[in-house]
């Protein structure tokens, strides 16, 4: 159709007509290092499609070595993974079969990695070789639960070719036995992937564009307000929140291994060991590869975790871009968070020596962030004593001015 339209215009143009510069239908500027918009968010150019179809190319023809003597069926992972099959089995020209199976994962559960199966694969699969074609592969949340779903199965076999595979996130519980690409993990958009629904029809793809994230630091000891201020400066700057002392408590709440671990510290007022802090706040980031930036609230709280957070963030060509610390006073904050204590059950707000401990740890471990952050050029500091909106004010001029 496309292709008509293309030659009518060329017609046209024969004819003496002029041809519209751009043609509506083709993908917005493809080749160039034009960005794209996608629900308000910026993609730049990253894989372009003759990439793409030589990587399917070589995977083809190595699957084809090892299966082109029976007949093999490839199972296509929606919505995803519709162009990749779509293509793929143009590059395997030997007898096979191909079905789809269509699996959910639901954002608002990442952190127990819900999987649900929407559509099972009908083919009865006795005997026969199956081969899993998906689009990427990250974290094997969605690998876990198809190799449960053909466990169930009698199958012959059961292999895994992925497109893209992000080797630094999978998980690596299984084997992923055909790749395309090793890609780093960048969010990615186009050739079936999507961003909210949004650019699955793009021939090549995209990723998200880090350049204009803004990813704050909230400093100051307990009570100063972080967590109340980052509840409205998600808001206004569109950015996630993490604050590491919320998923520490949401983690005791539902007795995890973690907030078993966790517990024993939070409750004397002593700080986590950075490893494990350190590896929960990276899982947290990769949960929303699609944020357009983050608050980090309750981290880093020492030299290890800031160190660990910077390079976190350049491998992902992200950056703290400031630091922004709540100044008040011992006494104030001793008096907040007894009176917090009072509501939020919380165990550490309600002892006063727990308190005192957890500002010794403060002054200990995390006030020398504020040199580590100063030669970087990205500290900066606001009263954290006054009413609620003025002290979002004095916090929203800093981030306004931040290049
Ligand atoms: P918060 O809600 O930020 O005051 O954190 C409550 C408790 O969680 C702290 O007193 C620590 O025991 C623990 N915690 C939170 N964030 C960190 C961190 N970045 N490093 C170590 N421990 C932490």
């Amino acid at each position: 159709m496309t292709a008509k339209i293309h030659e009518f215009l060329e017609g046209m143009k024969d004819a003496g007509h002029t041809t519209p510069k751009k043609c509506y239908l083709c993908q917005p500027d493809q080749n160039t290092d034009t960005l794209i918009k996608l629900n308000n968010k910026l993609f730049k150019p990253y894989l372009k499609e003759e990439q793409i179809l030589a990587a399917i190319e070589k995977m083809a023809a190595e699957i084809a070595k090892d299966y082109k003597d029976e007949t093999p069926l490839f199972v296509g992972v929606l919505n995803g993974a519709f162009m990749f099959v779509a293509d793929f089995l143009k590059a395997y020209q030997h007898p096979c079969q191909v079905s789809f199976v269509r699996l959910s994962s639901y954002q608002g559960l990442t952190s127990t990695g819900i999987v649900e199966t929407l559509l099972d694969v009908q083919e009865d699969m006795e005997g026969k070789s199956v081969i899993i074609l998906e689009d990427v592969v990250d974290t094997g949340r969605t690998l876990k639960q198809l190799v449960h779903l053909f466990s169930q199965t009698n199958v012959k076999e059961f292999k895994i070719a992925a497109l893209f595979y992000k080797s630094e996130i999978y998980n690596g519980e299984y084997a992923i036995d055909y790749v395309g690409l090793e890609i780093p993990d960048n969010f990615i958009v186009g050739y079936g992937l999507d961003y909210n629904e949004m650019g699955r029809n793009l021939r090549e793809v995209y990723q998200l564009n880090q350049a204009d994230m803004i990813n704050l630091v909230l400093f100051g000891k307990p009570g100063a307000g972080k967590g109340t201020q980052a509840g409205f400066l998600k808001e206004k700057y569109n950015l996630k929140h993490i604050s590491t002392g919320d998923v520490f408590r949401y983690n005791i709440k539902n007795g995890t291994e973690l907030g078993k671990l966790a517990k024993s510290y939070i409750d004397k007022g002593d700080l986590v060991p950075d490893e494990v802090t350190i590896d929960m706040l990276k899982d947290e980031v990769e949960k929303n590869p699609e944020a357009s930036g983050f608050i980090f609230d309750g981290f880093p709280r020492t030299a290890a975790q800031a160190e660990a957070l910077d390079n976190f963030l350049e491998s992902k060509d992200m950056m703290v871009n400031a630091t922004i610390a709540l100044e008040a006073d011992d006494e104030v904050l001793i008096a907040r968070l007894l009176e917090r204590g009072k509501s939020s059950g919380r165990s550490d707000d309600q002892d006063e020596s727990k308190i005192r401990n957890r500002f010794e740890e403060y002054n200990e471990k995390t006030a020398p962030l504020k040199a580590y952050y100063e030669k970087q050029g990205k500290f900066h500091s606001v009263n954290g004593i006054g009413d609620i909106v003025e002290i979002t004010e004095r916090l929203g001029k800093v981030i306004d001015t931040l290049d």
